[in-house]
Parts: C-alpha cells; sequence; structure tokens
C-alpha cells in the first residue's frame, strides 16, 4: 500500500481494532454509524460550531436580556450545523429527541459561556462587539484544518489556544475521563492534534489538552520528544502494516459486528 495521510479519527479507528480501521478506511465498507457514536460526533461538531459563532452572535447585545437571546439562538444554530453535518446517515430517526440530548449536553457550557458575558457586561460595562472581543474566542483558531506534509497527518483541530511564544491545541470528547487520563486512542489523537498544530502555527507546541464535554473538564497532556515520535512511528505503522489483527474485547459496541469476518469470535 502507498504511503497515505492519516487523519485524527484514522487514528481512533486503528486504536480502537486495526481491523475496523482496515473495514472503514481500506476496504471502505459502509455501514450503519451506532446512534450513540453519531451523537457524541454531533455534540463535539455543535461544540466547535458554538466556539466558533459566539463572537458574532454576542455582538449584537445591547443588554443582559438580549444576552439570554443571543445564547439561546447561538445554541440552535450549532445544534441545526451539527445535524446538518451528519443528515445523510439520520433518517428514520427522532429529531427532537437528538436536538434534546445535544443541547443537555452543551448545557454547562452554555451557562459558563452565559455567565461570563453578564459578569463582563456589568463589570466593564460594554455592550455588543466591544463585549463580544473580550468575551469570545477568536473564529481563526476554532474547527481548523491542518495538514502535516512531513509527518503524513491530516485532521481538524476544534481549537487552538496562542500564547506568544507557542501553541496548544484542544481537542473535545464526550467520554468521561477516567482518574487513569484518557484512553490510549484519545492520547494519540491529542498527540497528532499536537503535531499538527506545530505545522500549522509554526510554533513549539509543548501541551496538548483534552476537554470532556460531560464533565466539563480539561485533561493536560505535556508533549515531549518522544511524543513526537511515537505519533511518526504510529502514522507510518499504519502506513505499512498489510495484516490488520482484531481486537476481540470491542467486539460488541462496533458497528461491523454484523459483517466482520471475525464476528464468530467477537461474543
Ligand atoms: S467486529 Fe470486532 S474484530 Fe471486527 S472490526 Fe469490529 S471490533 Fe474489530
Amino acid at each position: 500500500m502507498g504511503k497515505r495521510y492519516v487523519t485524527i479519527p484514522q487514528s481512533k479507528a486503528y486504536c480502537f481494532c486495526p481491523h475496523r480501521y482496515y473495514l472503514s478506511f481500506v476496504k471502505k465498507r459502509t455501514t450503519c454509524t451506532p446512534i450513540k457514536e453519531l451523537l457524541s460526533e454531533m455534540t463535539e461538531i455543535a461544540y466547535a460550531e458554538l466556539l466558533g459563532m459566539e463572537r458574532k452572535y454576542l455582538s449584537d447585545t445591547t443588554g443582559a436580556s438580549s444576552i439570554e437571546t443571543a445564547y439561546s439562538l447561538l445554541a440552535d444554530a450549532a445544534i441545526a450545523h451539527a445535524i446538518s453535518m451528519k443528515s445523510r446517515l439520520l433518517e428514520d430517526i427522532d429529531f427532537e429527541g437528538i436536538v434534546s440530548h445535544i443541547y443537555c449536553a452543551l448545557q454547562p457550557e452554555l451557562i459558563t459561556m452565559m455567565k461570563r458575558s453578564m459578569e463582563t457586561m456589568e463589570k466593564r460595562g460594554v455592550k455588543g462587539s466591544e463585549l463580544a472581543l473580550l468575551c469570545t474566542h477568536d473564529p481563526a483558531l476554532i474547527d481548523i484544518r491542518m495538514v502535516d506534509h512531513r509527518n503524513k497527518i491530516s485532521g481538524t483541530v476544534p481549537k487552538v489556544c496562542m500564547c506568544r511564544d507557542r501553541a496548544f491545541p484542544l481537542l473535545t470528547t464526550t467520554s468521561l475521563v477516567t482518574n487513569d487520563g484518557p484512553d490510549y486512542y484519545e492520547y494519540m489523537a491529542m498527540e497528532m492534534a499536537a503535531l499538527l498544530t506545530a505545522s500549522w502555527a509554526k510554533k513549539p507546541v509543548t501541551m496538548a489538552a483534552l476537554y470532556s464535554l460531560p464533565a466539563h473538564f480539561t485533561y493536560y497532556h505535556e508533549i515531549s520528544d518522544f511524543a513526537t515520535q511515537s505519533v511518526k512511528s504510529f502514522v507510518s505503522c499504519i502506513n505499512e502494516t498489510k495484516t490488520y489483527p482484531a481486537l476481540k474485547m470491542r467486539c460488541g459496541i462496533c458497528p461491523f459486528r454484523n459483517i466482520c469476518e471475525y464476528n464468530a469470535d467477537c461474543y
């Protein structure tokens, strides 16, 4: 197989089960993504949209009551965007259920955003675009598509935090980060995002972060030379692998479990 670019979702699929990666990205077998996975993906898309569009919606505010309206409109727009991105996979689906699921998942974040804007309006006596500039993230640093040509990695990073001398990427997840830290595949995604961000921002990346939506919690991971080397060898390992062994313990929640040739051993 020729050398190709590896994306963050591909790396996660490979860590989850190499055979799943093979079926999905090499054989390109389409399957019905389980609704739980779809909801997670849509929540993460809606969250990136919340961050990216907050400045625009907050710019129209004139007072405390219009802040509430702005966040309610922002939430609607973010959820509609997430649904439209996945609409081709959503036949015969209960849209109201999806909307309320994503809305509940985003609720803590929306309350924090709204509180911060109200407090800033009160303390600084600013509104409209002045308020928006003080309280929101730069949309240019949200949801950025990046390609690292040197290391054959591509992907979208939901948010980049840019400091004077360094940058760090933030990924989001709808799974709870345990006391032992993120799963192996979340780790690999964080390290890949750090490498991507370094090549895009042309600054050193010293840290990557994983933001857990349900827990409202951020896990930070130091990026060392060792991490950089491990991503490079991981990417070349995916590119050079010819056989894809299965990880049987994951099969219960795999979308391929009905068509995978390892399926007989799965249960
Ligand atoms: S059914 Fe099991 S072995 Fe097959 S791709 Fe899914 S997780 Fe891997």
